[in-house]
């Protein structure tokens, strides 16, 4: 059955942080929560945790007024970004506490709790670390530490605030695998915020991509790269860049170029955005008819080639992006004149219904007509 929210509201005076968000999670799932800054992440998950109330709304779990149980009978284990750790408490003392403070009825034995500390220090890959001190760690280890004392009260429910965010680009990377692998192991329901598209797409089973407190698109981490359903989602999560472009009768005009939209089914759509990702610009020799544009950066980062490039009639630099593979075969100097295709193109459009619908368009160079 899994976690149901619906409808959630949170308002701050005239402001919505949370307008109208809906969402099942499936049991077991990981979930990413990204968006940009303010875009409601840390609302939704504040009010999971019973920190903070909806306006409107509720959240079931099993069929279950989650919303209506006290925050510490929810079972939801909290990481956030800035480590709480206790600073005066060891490793294994922090990781205990929340065992250590139950009511004595509910309180395990001292035994128990040792034993279980011991386990889940093993787990977070931190055994020889129990008896150290916060301040004697890394910003790695002591998220690794904060994990394993959200995992200590057996929670039903995992949510993560970024918990990497404050940590340097090497250690997140290798975190990132440990903690998928770790979720694998667990199985426990978990919902990961982060503002990093890298970091959602490697890690979640589904992505749910927010924008100024609603929803934009929920889907598998291919399902949002691959079809992106609106601008933003395109934008946000695929680098989708903007041309200028008009439809009529189902032909895009761009450029002084016109593309049959197959399947267009919006009769009537005029206003429309179109986009095209880094990797979907292909470079050719200059010849007549094709769009021309000229190399303005070139750079190679990590595999891949990156350029900026000026397209005639558009105003903004557009990003290119190639495998160094790729590379070889078109190359090209800084500050060279090409011609240029676009591989595929994603059209959106808004009906009389304001409904955005996308179309995506892909043609081979010279039968773009
Ligand atoms: P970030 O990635 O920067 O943490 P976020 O997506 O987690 O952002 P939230 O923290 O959920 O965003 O905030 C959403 C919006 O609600 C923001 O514009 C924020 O300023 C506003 N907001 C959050 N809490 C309050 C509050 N207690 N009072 C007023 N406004 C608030």
């Amino acid at each position: 059955m899994g976690i149901e929210i619906s409808r959630l509201r949170r308002q701050f005076g005239q402001f919505a942080a949370l307008d109208d968000v809906s969402l099942n999670i499936a049991d077991g799932e990981f979930v990413a929560v990204l968006g940009p800054s303010g875009s409601g992440k840390t609302s939704l998950l504040r009010i999971l945790a019973g920190l903070d109330h909806p306006d409107a709304g509720n959240v079931r779990r099993d069929g279950q007024d989650l919303l209506a149980l006290d925050a510490r009978c929810r079972g939801v284990g909290l990481v956030f970004q800035h480590y709480a750790l206790f600073p005066h408490m060891t490793v294994a003392q922090n990781v205990a506490f929340g065992l250590r403070v139950r009511p004595w009825r509910s309180r395990p034995r001292a035994a128990v709790i040792k034993a279980k500390v011991e386990e889940l220090l093993r787990r977070v890959e931190l055994a020889d670390f129990a008896h150290r001190y916060p301040a004697r760690l890394s910003g790695g280890q002591r998220q690794r530490v904060a994990l394993a004392r959200a995992l200590a009260i057996e929670p039903r429910l995992l949510l993560l605030d970024e918990p990497f965010g404050a940590l340097d680009a090497q250690v997140r990377v290798n975190l990132r695998r440990w903690l998928r692998e770790f979720h694998r192991s667990l199985g426990i329901t978990t919902l990961f915020v982060t503002h990093d598209q890298e970091e959602a797409l490697e890690m979640a089973d589904r992505v749910v991509l927010m924008n100024r407190g609603r929803i934009e698109q929920i889907g598998t981490p291919e399902q949002i790269y691959r079809q992106p359903a609106t601008p933003f989602a395109s934008r946000f999560i695929a680098r989708g860049q903007p041309l200028p472009g008009t439809v009529e009768d189902s032909t895009l005009c761009m450029l002084g170029q016109a593309l049959r939209l197959e399947g267009w089914v919006s009769d009537g759509v005029h206003d429309v955005a179109v986009h095209v990702r880094p990797e979907d610009i292909l470079l050719m020799p200059p010849q007549h008819g094709s769009l021309s544009a000229r190399l303005l950066s070139l750079r190679h980062v990590a595999g891949s080639v990156r350029a900026a490039l000026h397209l005639d009639g558009v105003e903004q630099p557009l990003e290119a992006e190639w495998s160094e593979r790729d590379w070889d075969r078109h190359g090209g100097v800084n500050g060279e004149e090409v011609s240029v295709h676009f591989q595929k193109l994603t059209v959106f459009g808004e009906d009389a219904d304001g409904r955005v619908r996308v179309h995506v368009h892909c043609h081979p160079p010279h039968s773009d007509s």
